[in-house]
C-alpha cells in the first residue's frame, strides 16, 4: 500500500509506502525535506495493482526512497549482485590438512603439487591462512616414530 501526496514546496506529486508515514524525506524535484502525511481515504491508493494499464500509467508517481536524514543521497550505491551476495552467504571457514607423507609416492615427492592444487581449487580470494603443521607418526616398514610436516590450510568454501 502506498501513501501519495504533492510535495507542499512544489507540487511535485510523490508515491512513498505506507509504512513510510511520518518520516522525512527529500523531494526529487526541489530537494527539500518533506513529511510523509499519515495514510487517510484521501491519499491511499487502493487497488492500483487491478487497475488497467493505461491508468496505471496515468497514476505514475516518482518513487522516493525513504530516508532518515533528508540530506541523504536519493541515489544509493548498488549491492553486489545477488549471485555472488549468495554465494558468499553460504560459505564458511573450513579447514584442509595436507600431511607431506599423504603425498610421497615411491620415488616422487607430490607434496607442493598437492598442496599447489589445494591452493588452486581454493582460490586466492576465498583463502584466510595457511599454517605449517609438525606430526609424528610410525613408519609401516621400520616400525620407527618419526616426525613429519604437513599443512593446515585455512579457506572460504
Ligand atoms: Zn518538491
Amino acid at each position: 500500500m502506498d501513501i501519495a501526496f504533492k510535495c507542499p514546496n512544489c507540487r511535485q506529486e510523490l508515491e512513498v509506502d505506507a509504512g513510510a508515514s511520518g518520516q522525512l524525506l527529500t523531494c526529487p524535484t526541489c530537494a527539500k525535506p518533506v513529511t510523509v502525511p499519515p495514510p487517510d481515504a484521501m491519499n491511499m491508493k487502493i487497488g492500483v495493482a487491478s487497475n488497467s494499464s493505461a491508468a496505471a500509467k496515468e497514476e505514475k508517481h516518482f518513487s522516493v526512497p525513504v530516508t532518515a536524514s533528508p540530506s541523504a543521497p536519493l541515489i544509493k550505491k548498488s549491492a553486489p549482485p545477488l549471485e555472488v551476495a549468495a554465494k558468499e552467504g553460504h560459505k564458511q571457514v573450513r579447514i584442509k590438512t595436507i600431511r607431506h607423507t599423504d603425498c610421497k609416492e615411491v620415488g616422487h615427492d607430490n607434496f607442493d603439487k598437492v598442496v599447489s592444487e589445494a591452493l588452486a581449487k581454493i582460490g586466492e580470494t576465498d583463502l584466510v591462512s595457511i599454517n605449517t603443521i609438525n606430526y609424528s607418526y610410525i613408519e609401516m616398514g621400520t616400525q620407527k616414530m618419526l616426525t613429519d610436516f604437513g599443512v593446515l590450510i585455512v579457506y572460504r568454501g
